[in-house]
């Protein structure tokens, strides 16, 4: 059939496809009441699908993802030193709805209309009461001097940075499972990053695995930062104590280019050449919220233009963002993302009987698997303060300090630096607890 020239069920027209999309509504069940919108079945997007319905059971939720599987990024760098299988990773979204009470959509968002509270998909239209996005995180690759579209998807193909759930873990695993020697380049990149001890643990798995397989080869880290950003005393200490002939780390590290063909990461004074690698580029909110007009202009990341005390975009209290694509700065973890949407339902639930709730900071729990054999993990947990707070008249009685160039300031509650093997079982068991608030 020529384009321009569609059927649209027994109807044939001439419109452009988009045209004749925005006409159509999705095949959903007709709702009397209320109706949530959630955008993105990721950590964010699937618990607040849930507690939309704990908090207001009146009200239809409906779940657009674009994936048909979810897979979650969280435990993944065990899966990489096969400490779990990747079942242990894997859920049904048909699941989480079903035994929650929500309807799942398998579609791909493509534009809001908020002017008449309309989202559309390619397959059809939905119309809102409240929409919740919570797209998650896009790579920068230009802020590592890769601007060249044809050079990104070359990166992107052959060293992915595996930071987004899917093909790019698969294509990660396949290359620790056959990597036979030499150098594994990792980097960590500049910004609030997504999940920030995330590269010191993978640096760590991927070093057990050399280690236990006794294999001739290092993990060789590049960070940004001047030093580990979080937990560095566990990390160091995991570095120097457990792998010290397998990682090495070098900290101040600015990445201005990739050179994929000759395998070499360049940077300000050298070059690193590698033998495999995942490299890792700052991130960015998703560029749905770029093409929807959402962007912060303040926000080095492209994050959302939110209240940062409500979450909701800053003219529009039907419209809210959660997750990763936020910009109040917090660490962009999934512990970080099920917090807040739990609190933001409880906002939206609220306002709808004309309310508000007090402002609760996100409490963000994290453990990092540094041992393999056996299974050791360290932990860090942490609050916010209230966005516009008074650092210096704040007790010390907690340790304050700010993510890097974000301004988020948190103090931290619990923090266990001593690997043990009790820790390690005890991020399992976060785990489970985690995924079957999400999918039970
Ligand atoms: C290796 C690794 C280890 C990590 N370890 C931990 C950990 O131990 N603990 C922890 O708390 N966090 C961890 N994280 C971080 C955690 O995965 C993220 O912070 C979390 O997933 C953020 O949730 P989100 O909802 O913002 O985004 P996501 O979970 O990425 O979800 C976004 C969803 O939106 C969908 N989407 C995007 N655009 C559209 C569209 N236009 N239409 C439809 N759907 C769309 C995507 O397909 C995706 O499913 C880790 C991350 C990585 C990569």
């Amino acid at each position: 059939m020529a384009l321009g020239s569609r059927s649209v069920g027994a109807v044939q027209s001439s419109a452009p496809a988009l045209t004749i999309l925005a006409q159509n509504r999705a095949d959903l069940p007709a709702v009397e009441g209320l109706r949530a919108v959630v955008v993105g079945g990721g950590w964010g997007g699937l618990t607040i699908a849930k507690y939309l319905k704990i908090h207001s059971p009146e009200m239809d939720v409906v779940l657009v993802e674009r994936r048909s599987i979810f897979m979650s990024c969280p435990i993944s760098n065990l899966w990489l030193a096969d400490l779990v299988d990747y079942s242990f990773l894997t859920h049904s979204f048909l699941d989480a709805a079903r035994n929650n009470n929500y309807t799942f959509f398998n579609a791909t968002v493509l534009d809001v209309d908020r002017d008449k509270r309309r989202v559309h998909t390619e397959k059809g239209y939905i119309d809102y009461d409240y929409l919740v996005l919570s797209p998650g995180i896009d790579y920068d690759y230009g802020a590592i001097g890769v601007h060249d579209p044809a050079e990104q998807i070359a990166l992107m193909s052959h060293f992915p940075a595996a930071f987004k759930p899917g093909s790019e873990h698969i294509t990660l695993k396949r290359k620790v499972e056959n990597f036979t020697g030499g150098l594994f380049l990792l980097t960590v990149p500049s910004g609030n990053y997504r999940c920030l001890p995330a590269p010191y643990e993978r640096a760590c798995m991927i070093a057990s695995v050399l280690k236990r397989k006794k294999i001739k080869g290092k993990v060789i880290l590049l960070d940004h930062n001047h030093d580990i950003k979080i937990k560095g005393e566990g990390f160091h200490a995991a570095f120097e104590e457990l792998y010290k002939d397998y990682i090495e780390y070098y900290p101040s590290i600015t990445i201005v280019g990739v050179d994929v063909e000759n395998k070499t990461v360049i940077d300000e004074f050298d070059d690193y050449r590698f033998d495999d690698a995942a490299i890792y580029p700052r991130i960015r909110g998703s560029k749905l919220i770029e093409t929807l007009g959402l962007v912060n202009d303040t926000s080095p990341q492209k994050e959302a233009r939110i209240n940062q005390y409500r979450n909701n975009l800053i003219d529009d209290e039907r419209v809210y963002v959660i997750g990763d694509s936020r910009s109040t700065g917090y660490s962009k973890s999934g512990s970080t993302a099920q917090a807040e949407a739990r609190y933001v339902a409880r906002v939206i639930a609220a306002r709808i009987k004309g309310e508000e709730i007090e402002w609760q900071s996100p409490y963000t729990s994290c453990y990092s698997m540094v041992g393999a054999e056996p299974m050791e993990a360290i932990y860090f947990g942490s609050e916010y303060l209230p966005p516009q707070a008074d650092i210096t008249a704040m007790s010390m009685e907690r340790t304050i300090s700010s993510w890097t160039d974000t301004g988020a300031a948190f103090a931290w509650r619990d923090r266990n630096m001593l690997r043990s093997a009790e820790m390690g079982e005890e991020m399992i068991g976060w785990a489970i607890t985690h995924y079957k608030e999400m999918f039970e």
